[in-house]
């Protein structure tokens, strides 16, 4: 159930979840199905999308359970499912502040102070990016910022590939790199590394490997896959083009711990210390799971491994402490969850003219010369992940206005004539329309609130 900060001031929670990665959402599932009735702040903005990074890339080919692989933002969107349908409650906003010094622990959050018994956080880490001029063309079509989890990408195979850094992980990517690539670039920006002796050597001594020392990647060049990288020498002062298939970003983590900087104790490098092997942090009754407690693994499944360890570790907790209060749930059973994921394209056939929300070019003719309706268009496509977020927050806006409004989802991917006449040139992008004139555009995720007021503010100038 997705919940409001205000309401959720009133009662001291049991456990609040931070974040909405595989840990989270992990967490959750445990906690829900403990009876905890657990709140999950999702994020927002501040560290990342909600979903976490599994939201920016596609096919994620190694989490356990899905032989063919599973597109990452698809992934998320059935954990989430999983978590909802066990009752987990979702707060879909950013932890401003958190005050870990008074018991219960008090959370801000969207102008409201959540009060709760224990606290696992989950805000991962973001990988860093070199921010080149055009990076994002390339993003998940060769740049990648994890070689484990992209390296064996068919693209990559006997290809030229290049990586980024001169740190033990770049080392260890580039060997890695070597069992899929022809050949393997590492661009070191100084004039060393900053690896362990031994990593250096098995490096050096690998005839498939290339060490371009002082070098600074200025750009990357393509068509629909990464061709080049452009490589300038600080030295020489040169630049040079080289072609790879294949750029991988290992020039570290930063992991998400503001939050708590001061509060519990955090590693040289910020990622929050727990017990060795356990999810407990210094606090007691605050836990820490993924990517924020863990510079070493830092994959989907451990994610949620240790999501699940911290959510039985508070739930111990809580117990042991006499805090917990139990949420019995109505049927033993719950519903099904609804994935409402895919849903199918309005034809001729299945088109209604009152239905609230419908997808592709049929429906949004029919509905744009002949409803009364306000219009939401949602311009997005299968592989981006702030589309999978956004969509449900604008379903659930039209949902409550009770046929006020109704809605259309376009795969720009299929429907990519009316995109470009819609001057769409980025997901997701949402245009409201009434009486065929474009009233508001948005482009990208915003919060529920502004779609809310945009047709509010419609609805009654209507009326006036
Ligand atoms: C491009 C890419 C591809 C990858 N591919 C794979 C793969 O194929 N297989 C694999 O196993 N792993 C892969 N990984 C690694 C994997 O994504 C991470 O290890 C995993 O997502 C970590 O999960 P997490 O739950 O710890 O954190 P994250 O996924 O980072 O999620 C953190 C969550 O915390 C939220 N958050 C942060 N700050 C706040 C705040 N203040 N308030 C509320 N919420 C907050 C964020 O919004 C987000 O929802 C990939 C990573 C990247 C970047």
């Amino acid at each position: 159930m997705v919940v409001e900060a205000s309401r959720e001031s009133h009662e001291i929670q049991n456990l609040v979840i931070i974040g909405s990665g595989p840990a989270g959402y992990t967490a959750a599932i445990y906690a829900a199905r403990a009876n905890l009735s657990p709140l999950l702040i999702t994020g927002f903005q501040k560290g990342g999308i909600q979903g976490g990074q599994l939201m920016t890339t596609t096919y994620v080919e190694n989490f356990p359970g899905f032989p063919n692989g599973v597109m990452g933002p698809e992934l998320m969107d059935l954990l989430k499912a999983q978590a909802l349908r066990w009752g987990t409650k979702l707060l879909e906003v950013d932890a401003e502040k958190i005050n870990l010094q008074t018991r219960p622990f008090v959370i801000e959050a969207n102008k409201g102070l959540i009060k709760t018994n224990a606290v696992i956080l989950a805000t991962g880490a973001n990988a860093k990016r070199l921010h080149l001029p055009n990076e994002k063309l390339f993003w998940s079509k060769g740049i990648s910022a994890c070689a484990i989890c992209d390296g064996a990408t068919p693209q990559f195979h006997n290809e030229e590939l290049a990586v980024a850094g001169g740190g033990d992980s770049a080392c260890e990517e580039a060997i890695y790199l070597t069992k899929y690539g022809s050949f393997v670039h590492l661009i070191v920006r100084s004039k060393q590394f900053r690896a362990s002796a031994a990593m250096i050597d098995r490096v050096i001594r690998n005839p498939q490997i290339k060490v371009h020392w002082e070098s600074e990647i200025m750009d990357v060049e393509g068509d629909e896959w990464l061709r080049a990288v452009k490589l300038k020498n600080k030295v020489k002062n040169d630049i040079t083009t080289l072609s790879v298939k294949g750029l991988f970003y290992a020039i570290g983590h930063k992991p998400n711990s503001e939050l708590v900087k001061g509060q519990i104790e955090l590693n040289n490098n910020n990622y929050i210390l727990t017990k060795p092997g356990r999810p407990e942090t210094s606090l007691e009754g605050v836990f820490a799971a993924g990517d924020v407690a863990d510079s070493e693994w830092r994959q989907g499944i451990t994610a949620a491994g240790s999501g699940c360890k911290a959510a039985l570790a508070a739930e111990r907790w809580l117990n042991q402490n006499s805090l917990i209060k139990f949420f019995p749930k109505e049927n033993i059973e719950p519903e099904k969850a609804d994935l409402n994921i895919i849903i199918e394209e309005s034809t001729e056939k299945n088109y209604s003219s009152n239905a609230l929300w419908q997808k592709g070019s049929y429906a949004l003719r029919k509905l744009y010369h002949e409803s009364k309706n306000p219009l939401f268009v949602i311009y997005s496509s299968q592989n981006c992940g702030p589309c999978h977020v956004l969509k449900p927050q604008l379903k659930r806006v039209i949902e409550e206005l009770n046929g006020k409004a109704q809605g259309v989802e376009i795969d720009i991917e299929i429907d990519k004539e009316i995109a470009q006449q819609a001057g769409v040139n980025g997901t997701p992008t949402v245009q409201l329309f009434n009486q065929k004139k474009l009233f508001q555009q948005w482009k990208g995720v915003k919060q529920r609130s502004e779609f809310s007021t945009a047709i509010k503010t419609l609805l009654d100038k209507e009326i006036s």
